[in-house]
């Protein structure tokens, strides 16, 4: 493989998602990466966000709200989704391997891992509720 050529754009982007908790999706890192980059285009945020998954710098997630959100953070832990506001939060646990094995027992495939997304009211809702 080719080295990579170096890109100034990518590597904002990267930058912009390493300090991060939210889980942004590719339209919240293109407004912001556009106050550095006022003529990217949003296509380009997105190609750029594909080729840092496909390096594995940062984790794709499929929230099931239709966007895609990007996670610096790429080692495997699960997400919560909030289905008042949809702010997509990590919940600190390490995924349970016993889950695999169980899955792995009932299928004929090979599993390689697992994701998992909990739902539900957040921390911040929950006091806005009270
Ligand atoms: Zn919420
Ligand atoms: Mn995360």
């Amino acid at each position: 493989m080719g080295a990579l050529k170096y890109s100034r754009q990518r590597e904002s982007i990267k930058e912009f998602l390493a300090g991060r908790k939210d889980h942004p999706t590719a339209d919240v890192v293109y407004m912001n990466i556009r106050k550095s980059y006022p003529n990217i285009s949003l296509g380009t945020v997105y190609r750029n966000l594909s080729l840092l998954e496909s390096l594995g710098e940062v984790q794709k997630l499929s929230c099931g709200d239709g966007a895609e959100r990007f996670d610096p953070n790429t080692s495997p832990h699960y997400h919560f989704i909030c289905r008042n506001c949809g702010c997509v939060q990590d919940i600190p646990l390490v995924p349970v391997g016993e889950l695999e094995a169980m899955a792995s027992e009932r299928f004929e495939g090979f599993i390689e891992g697992h994701t998992a997304m909990f739902y539900g009211i957040c921390c911040q809702c929950r006091k806005d509720g009270e």
